[in-house]
């Protein structure tokens, strides 16, 4: 099945009960036993598992081509199952550029916890080789990279990465569909499904998605349920509602951020602009290659530094000032002053999600704010 058909279908059942197209939400925490004592309906305590949940990791395996998925509150609760499955002195490579929240987690809380984690540009595989240890047992990749839309060769670092026998996750938050990290060599996919899975800025999730079913896996599916970060019933709904939609609206979000991304290129005020779908962008090639279109998110650099940069974010009437990304609604985000000490955002740069208005409405509106 096509992409489209599948991401309509997949995880979906009619419910034999009543014969609801759409899935009813189970609230119940608990489920009856059998009078023998077993389950044999599959659920037991809504921790453990439940439909909705079922649904949802069946529903984006599905999408990713992968063997199972563990899906989680947020995001970051999935990044740290990950970790977790690690153990006390194993070493994790990550990208420099890797979202301000999972590297913050390496570095304040896992830290202590005995793991170690080296920071590198990704874009340069020298780098990747070097920094490659015996220790080394999960690379943390990320394309493209927030806020700079760096561009990591997935097949280029998942080859030196599996020669050292370490296990790939590729987060792929911002550009699902788009881009097929399984078949780029990863080993396991992350997605905050906050993002473009959720669409709508209504709801928060995560989830884990293993190539393999294999014993790595395994640890991270006990660390779901024993560890308890887990989605409630009505999000694990809402989350694969939004999924039906994703593959229609990358495109849309696509061909509006290439067509913003090419008028502010041209814009007088503007310095410079990051998005893998001009031509100018030094990972447009690579982009190019693994990528089907070139995602929603983009950045742009406004001339005359912060001030300029705060002043164009207060004029918008369209984007609205906020952080996060994959909504239908247009976002527009001085990052450097979300991230505090230690961003790698440069002070005159905003990020913007590029919604699904329409791209002409869009340009307009940073046009008479950047005047
Ligand atoms: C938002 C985001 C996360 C964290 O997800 P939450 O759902 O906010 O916890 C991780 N990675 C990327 C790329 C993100 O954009």
């Amino acid at each position: 099945m096509k992409i489209e058909t599948l991401a309509v279908h997949a995880g979906h059942t009619i419910d034999s009960a009543t014969g609801a197209v759409s899935a009813p939400i189970h609230l119940s925490t608990t489920f009856e036993r059998d009078v023998e004592g077993s389950y044999s309906r599959g659920f037991m305590y809504t921790r453990n598992n439940n439909p909705n949940r079922e649904a949802l990791e069946r529903g984006v395996s599905a999408i990713e081509g992968g063997e199972a998925a563990a899906a989680f509150g947020t995001g970051t609760a999935a990044a740290m199952a990950l970790f977790q499955a690690l153990s006390p002195g194993d070493h994790v490579l990550a990208h420099v550029d890797a979202y301000y929240g999972t590297s913050r987690l390496l570095r304040s809380l896992f830290l202590r916890w005995g793991l170690e984690a080296d920071f590198v540009d990704m874009s340069n595989l020298d780098d990747v080789k070097k920094s490659m240890r015996p220790k080394t047992k999960l690379a943390w990749m990320e394309t493209p990279s927030n806020p700079l839309l760096k561009i990591v060769d997935l097949a280029a670092v998942t080859k030196i990465v599996r020669e050292v026998g370490a296990v790939s996750v590729c987060d792929n938050t911002w550009a699902p569909i788009l881009q097929r990290p399984f078949d780029l060599g990863a080993d396991l996919i992350v997605h905050s499904t906050t993002k473009y899975f959720g669409g709508h800025c209504d709801v928060a999730g995560g989830i884990v998605v293993a190539k393999a079913d294999n014993e790595f896996f395994k640890r991270v599916r006990s660390i779901q349920y024993e560890g308890g970060a887990v989605p409630s019933p009505f999000d694990c709904w809402l989350i694969l509602r939004g999924m039906r939609t994703l593959p229609w609206r990358m495109r849309a979000h696509s061909e509006n951020a290439t067509k913003v991304a090419s008028a502010l290129a041209q814009h007088r005020q503007v310095e410079r602009v990051h998005y893998p779908g001009l031509r100018s962008h030094p990972g447009h090639e690579i982009a190019a290659k693994q990528m089907s279109m070139f995602g929603g998110m983009l950045s742009f650099e406004a001339k005359g530094d912060r001030k300029a940069a705060m002043s164009v974010a207060a004029k918008t009437k369209i984007f609205i000032r906020a952080t996060s990304l994959g909504g239908v609604e247009s976002l527009i985000e001085h990052r450097a002053s979300i991230e505090g000490s230690g961003t790698t955002s440069p002070e005159g740069l905003l990020r913007l999600s590029i919604g699904l208005e329409n791209a002409d409405d869009l340009i307009e509106d940073l046009d008479q704010a950047l005047k």
